[in-house]
């Protein structure tokens, strides 16, 4: 009686490995400035997990996908690398780069999941995609798990501001599971010199009389680190007053550290800070090793784009302000005395 019962748990055991496709992730990734976007490589990372074969695809104008597509076969963790150019791929349109995604996903296709960093371009690509090929997509997961017997995909991805994470679970009837990636819940892939990722060129496909067009990219300069990827983070909130006391308060801190800036949104719809440096549940999400919180009350909306972060420094002149409640460090005061004393002090 035992031996039958365990000669038929071990052909079901069988059959649901014959029927389930091993995974094989295909991972958009995206480049700037001659560089992989750091939140593409926590991507990989994701896709990794999965426990499968992972496939890049590059796409981009002839000029960028020539020089820039060899700094992606070093990347550990990539099985094999697309990568498409044309004169229309030179911005991530959302509507021009979806046709060759669909191509990819539906003619005989050994994809099991489609996969991105939850990067601006990914926010409009992956759904439209998922949109078109009818199925359903996952947004800015933070854990994933794939149960090969079943074909099945448990992700996790925090609501309600980072208050409760939802569990969802993409069964074997989803053919192609598509998600993107919160980058701060994964590390980034290493590059491996000897790595060895088989390179194919895709032909692209012409769009002609695209609905939209991409006109021109205004890109803020700074000097200091990138607020998404930097590792040290000084943010001013409402507080700072204006425009002219956030620069000359916060900056030298910054520049002390050599941090990047980042703002509350009250700070930035005040006009205090670029809208780029909202830091929060409408805004970027940070984990750095430092973040400094000067003058912000601790709102969930913004505790949703820091909570991660290492340590976090809070200077508040009000001592029940809730961002104590999330602090590491925390310093009752007024901030125009402390911060100053606390350049001073990084200087010497
Ligand atoms: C749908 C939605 C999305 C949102 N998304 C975001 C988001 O992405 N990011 C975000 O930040 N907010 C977001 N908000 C807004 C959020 O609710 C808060 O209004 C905002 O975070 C408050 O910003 P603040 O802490 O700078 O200002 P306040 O709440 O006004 O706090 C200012 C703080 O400064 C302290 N202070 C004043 N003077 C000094 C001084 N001299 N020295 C030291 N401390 C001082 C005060 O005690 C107070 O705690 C969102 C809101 C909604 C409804």
């Amino acid at each position: 009686m035992l031996r039958t019962r365990a000669l038929v748990c071990h052909r079901a055991f069988v059959r649901a490995y014959a029927t389930s496709p091993s995974p094989h992730a295909l991972i958009f990734l995206e480049h700037r400035a001659g560089a992989i976007e750091s939140a593409s490589l926590s991507a990989l990372t994701a896709a990794e997990q999965l426990g499968g074969q992972v496939t890049g695809l590059v796409v981009g104008s002839p000029e960028e996908v020539q020089v820039r597509f060899e700094c992606f076969v070093r990347l550990k963790g990539l099985t094999s690398l697309f990568h498409s150019s044309s004169s229309q791929y030179a911005a991530p349109m959302a509507e021009i780069i979806s046709p060759l995604l669909e191509k990819l996903l539906t003619d005989k296709s050994p994809f099991t999941h489609l996969v991105s960093a939850h990067s601006s371009a990914a926010k409009s690509l992956l759904p439209r995609v998922a949109a078109k090929l009818d199925i359903p997509a996952v947004s800015d997961v933070i854990s994933i798990v794939h149960d090969l017997s079943s074909n099945s995909t448990t992700f996790t991805r925090p609501i309600y501001a980072g208050n409760a994470i939802a569990t969802i679970k993409a069964s074997s009837s989803v053919p192609i599971k598509v998600f993107t990636v919160r980058s701060t819940a994964f590390s980034a892939a290493e590059s491996d010199a000897d790595a060895k990722v088989e390179v194919k060129s895709l032909d692209p496909i012409d769009v002609s009389d695209p609905p939209s067009e991409h006109i021109r990219t205004s890109l803020t300069q700074s000097d200091r680190p990138e607020l998404g990827a930097a590792s040290r983070v000084v943010s001013g909130g409402r507080a700072l007053k204006n425009a002219e006391t956030f620069e000359s308060t916060l900056y030298p801190l910054a520049d002390a550290l050599g941090a990047a800036v980042g703002a509350s949104r009250a700070a930035v719809d005040a006009g205090y800070a670029d809208n780029s440096l909202q830091v929060g549940q409408t805004g970027k999400v940070v984990a750095p090793e430092l973040y400094m919180a000067l003058g912000i009350s601790g709102a969930i909306q913004h505790l949703a784009g820091m909570k991660d972060s290492k340590l976090i420094v809070a200077v508040n002149k009000d001592p029940d302000a809730p961002i104590f409640q999330v602090a590491d460090v925390g310093l009752v005061g007024d901030l125009f005395e402390i911060v100053p004393q606390l350049v001073e002090k990084l200087k010497q």
